[in-house]
């Protein structure tokens, strides 16, 4: 059951924290859209401009519900890897440089997630 319901201002101050903890604060401000979705737990979407290849716009997605507060963080941490991952130029996959974060999410007493989300 998802009993724990995401509020904008909870996902905002959460990924400030996480940004810290995480990242060491390496991520500008990102706007995250809180939006009830069935078959992901997030998602990071980003929009390139196809000339330049520069970044036009960012958004994370979280569901509006998970089942504890740890899934929650553990889904906003895993999306924000893929924004980094997107800020520095690299691909978003599910790669060495993404799993150079696992040890992190250990520390900080998160799940580290590496299905397709
Ligand atoms: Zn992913």
């Amino acid at each position: 059951m998802n009993n724990y319901v995401i509020t904008k201002k909870e996902a905002n101050e959460d990924f400030i924290k996480l940004n810290m903890k995480l990242f060491s604060g390496k991520l500008p401000s990102i706007k995250i859209l809180i939006q009830e979705h069935e078959e992901l737990w997030g998602e990071c979407i980003s929009d390139f401009d196809v000339i330049t290849g520069d970044i036009k716009s960012m958004t994370i997605m979280i569901n509006t519900t998970y089942p504890d507060k740890k899934t929650y963080h553990s889904v906003l941490g895993h999306e924000m890897i893929h924004a980094l991952q997107y800020i520095e130029g690299r691909d978003g996959e599910h790669n060495e440089y993404f799993y150079s974060f696992e040890e992190k999410f250990k520390e900080n007493n998160l799940d580290f997630y590496d299905d397709s989300f």
